[in-house]
């Protein structure tokens, strides 16, 4: 009720007593306020929880981190809400993956939400605007870009390359130094604490990459199977071979010959795993799993709620016990020592 007492005697008549409370509320005041002289916490949104995790440890108290889709979804089939556009409206920056990976509804909704400076839509989806961090830009060369546009052949959501580089760790090593001058330039005042975050969060991913490289080196030139084309970098990242595909073309549906051809070269080439994300149906692989007798592995191609390492870390041990491979010691205290991302 302290709080109510200014409050009567700046209504009620002031006496001398009032004026003493007046002057050491003013005093509290000016007091209260010198001593939170931070800024309000930058409003970042992100498409996805790989991307807002390395945001989140980057940025600390400093930033506020919020999805523009929510959790672990197929980001082909995301429809753009009013809700989202909301969020675009409100944010003080973007941050995305690129290469087309929010094809479905990001280029809509920046055109409907008018912001020079988060890009400017379909006309633009490659290039973000001053405050829209496209991942991308950091990956270097991306993999399996198109030579020429197959628009003949029906659908292919990877129009400018794979988009799916979160699956490398490697690659998203890349992304937080881009992610760490991101919000630096956007709020030099904290510039040097978010070099400290982003140099333990680096040492920690640095750390867990060359234990799961150790764990997962007897594997090198291994062939596995993956459902969509959500996998490359993963593969190019651990060493590993990707000697098929359920759908045909990334988007298409498999038939019933595509899957006959993809069962018989998965047995001559002994084909031990598939990797299926939980959005697609199990009922697509056909009799695939019975003829070969693969692990068929259920794993979103992106983290949720457990943050990057996490899930990156349960990736590499579904597939290393699919092929039997014993844990190394390399790396594994520091591992367990690792933090989950915060939702
Ligand atoms: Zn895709």
């Amino acid at each position: 009720m302290v709080a109510d007492f200014p409050m009567v005697a700046l209504h009620g008549q002031a006496s001398p007593r009032d004026g003493l409370v007046m002057r050491m509320f003013s005093i509290c005041l000016v007091a209260g306020l010198m001593s939170t002289p931070q800024a309000d916490p930058l409003q970042i949104l992100a498409t996805t929880p790989d991307l807002a995790d390395v945001v989140r440890h980057i940025g600390g108290d400093a930033v506020e981190v919020q999805l523009l889709v929510p959790g672990a979804v197929d980001p082909h089939k995301v429809i753009p809400k009013a809700s989202m556009l909301l969020k675009l409206k409100r944010a003080d920056a973007l941050v995305s993956m690129g290469l087309g990976f929010e094809h479905a509804f990001l280029p809509a909704l920046l055109e409907k939400v008018g912001r020079d400076d988060l890009g400017r839509g379909a006309s633009d989806v490659s290039q973000g605007g001053s405050r829209h961090l496209v991942g991308s830009d950091f990956i270097g060369q991306p993999l399996e870009v198109p030579t020429q546009l197959d628009r003949g052949a029906g659908v292919d959501v990877h129009p400018l390359g794979n988009p799916h580089w979160n699956t490398s760790p490697q690659l998203m090593r890349k992304y937080a130094v881009g992610a760490r001058d991101f919000v630096s330039s956007l709020r030099p005042a904290s510039a040097e604490v978010f070099s400290t975050n982003w140099k333990k969060w680096d040492a920690e991913l640095g750390k867990s990459i060359e234990h799961w490289q150790a764990w997962l080196a007897p594997a090198r030139g291994k062939p596995l199977v993956t459902y969509h084309r959500s996998w490359p970098y993963f593969a190019d990242a651990f060493g590993l071979v990707i000697s098929g595909e359920v759908e045909p073309k990334p988007g298409m549906s498999p038939t019933t010959r595509h899957l006959a051809q993809l069962a018989q070269s998965m047995i001559e080439l002994d084909v031990q795993l598939l990797l299926l994300e939980p959005w697609y149906s199990e009922s697509k692989l056909g009799n695939v799993p019975k003829m070969t007798k693969v692990s068929v592995i259920k794993i979103a191609s992106m983290s949720g709620k457990e943050g990057y390492l996490s899930w990156m870390g349960r990736l590499v041990r579904q597939v290393a016990s699919a092929w039997d491979l014993a844990e190394p010691r390399v790396g594994k205290e520091e591992e367990s020592s690792v933090k989950k991302g915060a939702d």
